[in-house]
């Protein structure tokens, strides 16, 4: 056999795609799995799938052997321990030049360490979030390799014809920056994917709950949207799920499905970095507080007993709604918290690109986030534009650009809240982002009390608005 082009370990569902990916595009492919029924069903599907050329290997020495130096071999299998394990079996065959990709959702210092501990055997290393899931994965995802640049430069003519292309804007991938950048940044695309499945959740309930839409009509408004500025992957998945009727009894799967999220962690630790770097995330971090206590289901339920005549459902049943207006108010909300929840990641990418020295780009982060990925959206062009007028833009809110969609949409943003605080209808993350826009448009904030409050009890000081310096007044002797 003649030496593979690269190599995939780890065959469950994103590898044995992007395996097929691989080898569509021309470049023959070596797999293996450490389970090894999983690689005769790789190869099994590559015949079915046109003949691709994958090769399947039980042993990771002959797997290993199979590729053609410099070796490059992509990993995606569980994040921890099972990357650390896989780089041991591996590595043990590899050569000084050779290269090791993590494709998976790893956190970012394990990507930096590894790189580290790699580099001393003379190997290279990149940490590359993937996105798209099994979809995006065999036909085209978005990309997003960080560490070592020289083995960028290895694979880099694989990538841009793995990755999605979008008209106008290329393949869905670039260099992203160094060290652990690349987890970084698929970190936040979750963190924002969440806040994003969160609005549009909320969206959805204050339709249902107060609009009192139908499945049918729920799916109308959702395709509807998809042809305006909220074009985008969730939303047509969105519109889809309105759809489906249950197979196990009457009624639409959506109905029957139970309100609990799961996560896997990303969410959170996007939340956490946010802290770690003073960064508000307001709308995200109300998406993950909303994935936990979706969780308190058994508590939910008891509490809705404790509070079934306080009042909610009376408001409800007694307010008339104009329901083209109401359809009309909750897009126009819908799009200016996803603004506010973009303008949070995107900060949050700022400020660790800073502290890491990653030079992060964002406008072509937004790019290369246009196709593949779960977020992928028209509205991410804006987000290129907005970098492309300003790369040091201090927030996309005051892009002119976007500072007009939001006044534009400012009025019914408000009504669709208060409509939704006065129904007793959870609208967290667009109240997150109204919020985060109020107090990031004010020009003065009541935290002149809070400072004053500090240095009453703590000495903390504080400073003027017409004097420069620190004070410190003894606010108890006076008061
Ligand atoms: P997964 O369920 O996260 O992992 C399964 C794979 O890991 C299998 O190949 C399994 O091998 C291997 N594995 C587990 N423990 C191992 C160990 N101790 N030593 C060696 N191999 C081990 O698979 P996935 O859903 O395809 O995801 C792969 C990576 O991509 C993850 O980091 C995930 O977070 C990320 N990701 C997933 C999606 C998605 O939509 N699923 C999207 C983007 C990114 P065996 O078959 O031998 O058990």
């Amino acid at each position: 056999m003649t030496l593979t082009r690269i190599g995939l370990a780890g065959l469950a569902v994103m590898g044995q795609n992007l395996a097929l990916n691989i080898a569509e595009k021309g470049f023959p492919i070596s797999v293996y799995n450490r389970t090894a029924s999983k690689v005769g069903e790789t190869v099994e599907r590559a015949k079915l799938e046109g003949n691709l050329p994958v090769y399947g290997f039980c042993d990771p020495e002959s797997f290993v052997n199979s590729i053609q130096k410099p070796r490059v071999i992509i990993m995606l299998v569980k994040a921890g321990a099972p990357v650390d394990q896989t780089i041991s079996t591996l590595s043990t065959f590899m050569e000084k030049g050779d290269c090791i990709i993590d494709g998976g959702n790893e956190w970012y210092e394990n990507t930096e360490r590894r790189e580290k501990a790699m580099a001393e055997l003379g190997l290279l290393y990149l940490g590359m979030g993937v996105s798209g899931g099994e979809e995006g994965a065999r036909h085209g995802p978005s990309l997003m390799p960080g560490g070592s640049f020289e083995a960028f430069k290895y694979i880099e003519d694989i990538l841009l014809k793995v990755a999605a292309q979008v008209p106008d804007s290329g393949p869905c991938v670039t260099y992203i920056g160094k060290g652990g950048s690349g987890n970084f940044v698929k970190m936040v695309h979750n963190g924002i994917e969440y806040g994003d499945m969160q609005l549009i959740a909320e969206a959805y309930d204050v339709l249902k709950s107060v609009g009192k839409l139908s499945n049918n009509e729920l799916q109308e408004v959702f395709s509807e949207w998809n042809k305006g500025e909220l074009l985008s992957f969730l939303i047509e998945i969105t519109a889809d799920i309105f759809g489906i009727k249950d197979e196990k009894s009457d009624g639409y799967l959506v109905d029957k499905v139970l309100d609990k999220t799961g996560m896997k962690g990303t969410g959170k630790w996007t939340v956490q970095q946010a802290a770690d770097l003073s960064v508000a995330a307001p709308t995200i971090e109300a998406s993950l507080d909303l994935r936990f206590l979706s969780g308190l289901k058994e508590e939910r339920v008891e509490a809705a007993k404790v509070f079934s005549s306080g009042g909610f459902h009376d408001i409800l049943s007694n307010q008339p709604v104009d329901k083209a207006r109401l359809i009309d108010d909750v897009r126009q909300a819908l799009y200016a918290s996803k603004i506010c929840s973009y303008a949070q990641g995107m900060n949050l990418l700022r400020a660790k690109s800073i502290e890491k020295g990653w030079d992060l780009q964002l406008g072509e982060l937004a790019r290369i986030w246009k196709g593949g990925c779960i977020i992928r959206a028209i509205f991410l062009d804006r987000i290129k534009k907005a970098y492309d007028r300003n790369a040091n833009l201090a927030n996309l809110l005051v892009d002119p650009e976007f500072a007009k969609e939001i006044i534009d949409r400012q009025a019914a943003w408000r009504r669709v809240i208060c409509l939704a605080v006065n129904a007793g209808i959870t609208t967290p993350g667009m109240s997150a982002s109204l919020a985060y826009f109020d107090t990031y448009r004010r020009e003065r904030l009541p935290a002149n009390l809070v400072q004053a409050q500090r240095d009453y009890f703590g000495a903390h000081t504080y400073e003027r608005i017409d004097v420069a310096g620190s004070f410190h007044t003894e606010w108890f002797k006076i008061a």
